[in-house]
This record gives structure tokens, C-alpha cells and sequence, in this order.
């Protein structure tokens, strides 16, 4: 039976690119997603004719106490994931002395609430398996280095950061690799309004990312051959700096 992957956010953007990754290694995919029904459709589409199996499950990552229990009953239905791929995220960007306290509160609840809402419910179930497995983060270069107009994204992204390492430390027994993958500035909707131009100046390769080369970064690390590579970020930023 192929080893199942929830990827929350696997929708559109990087987490759907993420997904059609997997798929193509063979795993069974649950997309999570919150509110695009197409989209989600259509990516499941993609997974499927990938020749791999795949579901939707629809729940909103901020919300704890709904999560846990589409997780709970996702699980009971079909078993524990194998590994789970925290993408979903969203910024809102303005200078400190304007943020407003929403865009604060909205950016932890999604991007770092959402690494524990996701997280604590399906860890437990992981062990108990007794399979090993995999979970990979999404973070944020922001999360490193810092970004203007991002504190709360980049508090948030950081504190994702810190987790993931302090996950790894207590799963690598279990042989769960615990990873982040810390995109740069990557061709997707999220990044609409972004002063593009003078990123770009900042990063070597003077081009965007493409969502493939984070999922393949992704694949990567649910590969065989990364089982001993955990407590990490990855940086596919093309060289920014
Ligand atoms: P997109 O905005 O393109 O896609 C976001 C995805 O997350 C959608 O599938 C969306 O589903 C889902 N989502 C958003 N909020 C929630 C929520 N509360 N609960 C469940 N699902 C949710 O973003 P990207 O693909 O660009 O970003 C993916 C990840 O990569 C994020 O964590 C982001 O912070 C990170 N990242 C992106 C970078 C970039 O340049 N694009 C750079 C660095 C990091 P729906 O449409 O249904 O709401």
C-alpha cells in the first residue's frame, strides 16, 4: 500500500507543486486545503493523473479545535500519514508602526498555530506506527534573515523554524526526519504586489523560483536517500541575499 502525505495548502501555488512531486514518487495524497474548492479539485486532477491516489480534506489550519477533528476522522477512515508537509501560509506585509493587530494575529494563527494544530494531532498516531516517516516544514528566507514589511511573517516563519528543530530532536529516534524548506521569492499568487524588481536585484540568479524547484527540494528530502538528514533548512532562493 503506498505511504500516504498530508500537504496542507496543496491547493495551488507550491503546495500543489509539492504534491504533484510526491505523486510522482508513488506516495497517496490527502491535500488539505481551505476555501478554493476548484482549485483543490483541479490539483487532485493532476495528482490522479500522475497514477497516483489522492483525497481532498477541507479544514482551515488556524482553526485549531476543526482541524483536529478532520484530521481525527481523515485518519480513522484511512490510517496514520506516513509524513505531512506544513505549507499552508499567508503574509501580510506593512511597516510595523501601521500593522494592524489582525494582520499580527492572522499571520501567527495561519503560518505558526497551524505548525501545532497540524503537527499535534498526527505526530502521536506517526509514532505509534512504528514506520518512520517524514515531515518538512515550509518557511521562509523572511524567517532567517528578516524582511521590512514582514515582522509578523517573519516572526511567524522563524518560530516554524524553531520548531521543526526542536521536533526533529525528539522524533529522530522514531526515524521521523523533522526538515524546513526555506523558500526565497517563488512565481506564485502569494507574491502578487511584491516589489519584484528590486528583489530581484538581491538575488543572483535574477529570476524568480519556480514552485517545481521547491517540490522537488520536497521530494527530495521523502526520498530513501534522506533518511538521515533531519533538524535542517534548505534554502532554494537561488543565492539571495
Ligand atoms: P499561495 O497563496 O499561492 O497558496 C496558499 C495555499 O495555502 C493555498 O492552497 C491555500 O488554500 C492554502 N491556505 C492558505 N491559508 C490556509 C489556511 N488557513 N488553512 C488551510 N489552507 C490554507 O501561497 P504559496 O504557494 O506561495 O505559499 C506556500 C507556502 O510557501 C506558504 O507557507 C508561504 O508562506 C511559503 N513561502 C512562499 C514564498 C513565495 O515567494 N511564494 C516564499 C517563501 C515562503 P485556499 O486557496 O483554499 O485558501
Amino acid at each position: 500500500m503506498a505511504r500516504s502525505v498530508l500537504v496542507t495548502g496543496g491547493s495551488r501555488g507550491i503546495g500543489r507543486a509539492i504534491a504533484l512531486s510526491l505523486a510522482r514518487q508513488g506516495f497517496e495524497l490527502v491535500l488539505n486545503y481551505r476555501s478554493d474548492q476548484k482549485a483543490a479539485e483541479e490539483a487532485l486532477a493532476l495528482v490522479e493523473a500522475e497514477g497516483a491516489r489522492g483525497r481532498l480534506l477541507r479544514f482551515d489550519v488556524a482553526e485549531r479545535a476543526a482541524a483536529q477533528t478532520a484530521l481525527e476522522d481523515d485518519m480513522e477512515a484511512y490510517g496514520p500519514y506516513w509524513g505531512v508537509v506544513c505549507n499552508a501560509g499567508l503574509h501580510a506585509d506593512a511597516p510595523f508602526p501601521t500593522l494592524k493587530n489582525e494582520a499580527w494575529d492572522d499571520v501567527i494563527r495561519v503560518n505558526l498555530d497551524g505548525f501545532y494544530n497540524v503537527l499535534r494531532p498526527v505526530v502521536m498516531p506517526m509514532v505509534r506506527a512504528h514506520q518512520g516517516g517524514r515531515i518538512v516544514t515550509i518557511s521562509s528566507f523572511s524567517g532567517i534573515a528578516g524582511n521590512r514589511g514582514q515582522v509578523n511573517y517573519s516572526a511567524a516563519k522563524a518560530g516554524v523554524i524553531g520548531a521543526t528543530k526542536a521536533l526533529a530532536q525528539e522524533l529522530a529516534k522514531r526515524e521521523i526526519t523533522v526538515n524546513s524548506v526555506a523558500p526565497g521569492l517563488i512565481d506564485t499568487e502569494m507574491i502578487e504586489g511584491a516589489p519584484i524588481d528590486e528583489i530581484l536585484k538581491r538575488i543572483p540568479m535574477r529570476r524568480l523560483g519556480k514552485p517545481e524547484e521547491v517540490g522537488a527540494v520536497v521530494a527530495f528530502l521523502f526520498s530513501d536517500g534522506a533518511a538521515y538528514v533531519t533538524g535542517q533548512v534548505l534554502q532554494v532562493n537561488g543565492g539571495l541575499i
